[in-house]
């Protein structure tokens, strides 16, 4: 047994087989072949060895005959551990006594090998641990020849452990089939994160490198409250953790008793609790939570993925079906936050893609994709009632003119005599410190903020939310991003403009004391979120949460408050504490 610590991102336990997904795409879970085939699988195997012996020489034959005999020495050796009479041995073994498929004995018995080098004090030995990593690659290669399966495909229960997995992946992960996932690289604040967790798929990432010690079908347990991951645990562990997971179950069904429950605190102050989504579907989870609405719709994920550019028609048909699904309750559609780091590539060679052409700054520049979108919007606007709020933005003149092309798109609806509510609200994300910092000039001209946390840590102490080299100066409690959700909402509240928080840390249940004591009324969070914030909201005063922001606001760093919240969260609601 061996647990590991990455970073959590999406809570809940799954125990399953692990399949694994590295950098070339391979998955190899563990297959069994039928007892009267082992002769053919070892006869496959041999012909796959041969093959690879084959491409070596060629390769050995002319780079010697390029470079020399020194260079040409390198895949001699390769063509020797190919060759090594106890490597294929053991490989041959598997297939015979255990009945493992060819693929699944390879990729066991190299990564073995492999990891004894890699694990010797030499560097020049340890090298040779990728010579090994290179002799699997191609004799999978050839094993699996075409056939690498997609996400998609999987059709069996698997813990999936990638070295990346990226939004659009994320998103088309099956819930049915994929118990958790755990990745090698990878922020708290990336979208594959929040993605998960709208999935509700128990998720571990920037666990840095571990994945060349497996090759799949292992018993995996993914902490994702804890972000542990136990490989091969022993019976001990895994019955722990089943009665966690039942716990957390009760846990579940006691708290969707408040469904219907307001989000008021002790001293009466009604807290309005909203969820963000992703996806459609996800409006349903929104209502069985008691959510009041929805505060955040990433529109964004409409393109991830499509195979077509989605047309005002595909637009409207998604934004009809949240809205008419949220029953008059209100609908926040954000305008597309597309940019690289949702599409998980960069799509013109950007150096920064954060500090590049994304989100409102990509829809400035594509207006007609920008026309399409709000076009639909106002079109589903005459269904209930939609608020529509832009992304990123950094300057007035942003605003402006998004308000501008909007204006344009509600003329055109006008002369073509399509019906639209004339009075939805407009509001802008604050996600930049360029826009706290003149946001009294902003909130002349918007109906509402809400203050998008994930990317205002990123930005305000330049960390890469997604990063998990620097994970841990990702932190929302740094009093320099608490100072400037402060700043919001005092220049919110004197504006007397409507204010909501819907960053990932609204749904953290250490922050809402924090949050509600620095003036904040309305929440929003994933729908996974919402019972246990509301649970919170209904067992602390709005004085108790005043004097926890005023203790915390005096602390100097971010490891210091989140030990204090910790501590008052205990109190009021020992059975979130961990959180
Ligand atoms: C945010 O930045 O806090 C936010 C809610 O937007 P996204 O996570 O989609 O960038
Ligand atoms: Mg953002």
């Amino acid at each position: 047994m061996r647990t590991l610590q990455g970073i959590a991102v999406s809570p809940g336990v799954a125990i399953g087989e692990a399949l694994i997904v590295d950098n070339e795409g391979f998955r190899i879970p563990r297959r069994f072949v039928m007892r009267d085939a082992v002769d053919d699988e070892l006869q496959r195997l041999n012909n796959a060895v041969e093959a690879v012996a084959g491409q070596i020489a060629r390769n050995r034959d002319s780079v010697t005959a390029q470079l020399g005999d020194q260079c040409g020495a390198i895949f001699s050796a390769h063509l020797q551990m190919l060759r090594d009479p106890s490597l294929l041995a053991e490989i041959e073994g598997l297939i015979r006594q255990k009945h493992y498929s060819p693929e699944y004995a390879v990729s066991q018995t190299l990564r073995r090998f492999a990891k004894v080098f890699e694990d010797l004090d030499n560097i020049y030995m340890s090298e040779r641990a990728h010579d090994i990593v290179d002799i699997e690659r191609s004799l999978l290669g050839k094993l699996l020849g075409e056939r690498r399966e997609e996400f998609s495909h999987i059709t069996s229960p698997a813990i999936i452990l990638a070295h990346n997995l990226t939004p659009t992946e994320t998103a088309n992960l099956d819930r049915r089939f994929v118990l958790g996932f755990v990745t090698e690289i990878g922020g708290a604040g990336g979208h594959t994160a929040i993605v998960a967790k709208g999935l509700e798929i128990p998720a571990v990432v920037g666990m840095g490198r571990f994945l060349t010690d497996l090759s799949g079908g292992e018993l995996v347990i993914v902490d994702g409250n804890h972000g542990r991951v136990i490989l091969q645990p022993d019976e001990e562990t895994i019955a722990h953790y089943r009665y966690e997971v039942e716990e957390h179950q009760n846990l579940v069904a006691q708290l969707g008793t408040l469904r219907d429950l307001p989000a008021q605190t002790t001293d009466g102050t009604r807290i309005t609790l909203h969820a963000n989504i992703e996806f459609p579907r996800e409006a349903e989870s929104c209502l069985e939570r008691g959510a009041d609405g929805i505060g955040l719709y990433r529109t964004e994920f409409l393109y991830l993925g499509a195979e077509v550019e989605p047309t005002e028609e595909d637009h409207y048909a998604a934004y009809a079906e949240v809205i008419r699904q949220m029953q008059g309750r209100p609908v926040v559609i954000r305008t597309l936050d597309l940019g690289a780091d949702k599409l998980g590539q960069l799509p013109q060679d950007e150096q920064n893609p954060f500090l590049g052409l994304r989100s409102i700054r990509l829809s400035l520049r594509n207006l007609p994709l920008f026309l399409v979108q709000l076009r639909a919007i106002m079109r589903a606007s005459a269904l209930g009632p939609v608020r529509i709020m832009f992304p990123l933005v950094s300057t007035l003149a942003d605003l402006r003119q998004a308000k501008m092309v909007l204006a344009d798109a509600i003329e055109d609806l006008e002369e073509a005599g399509i019906a639209f509510d004339a009075d939805v609200d407009v509001g802008m994300m604050v996600e930049v410190p360029a826009a706290v910092t003149m946001l009294d000039r902003f909130l002349k001209e918007v109906d509402f903020i809400s203050v998008g946390t994930n990317d205002l840590i990123q930005y305000a102490l330049a960390v890469d939310r997604g990063n998990n080299e620097v994970a841990d100066r990702y932190q929302a409690s740094d009093p320099a991003v608490l100072r400037l959700i402060e700043q919001s909402l005092d220049a919110a509240k004197a504006a007397d403009v409507a204010a909501s928080v819907c960053g990932q840390m609204s749904g953290e249940p250490r922050y809402t004391m924090l949050l509600l004591g620095l003036g904040l009324r309305t929440l929003s969070v994933p729908p996974s979120a919402v019972p246990e914030i509301k649970k919170i909201c209904r067992s602390i005063s709005i004085t108790q949460c005043e004097e926890v922001a005023r203790r915390a606001m005096t602390m100097d760093s971010a490891r210091e408050i989140d030990t204090y919240l910790r501590e008052e969260l205990r109190k009021v609601a020992p059975e979130f504490g961990d959180n």
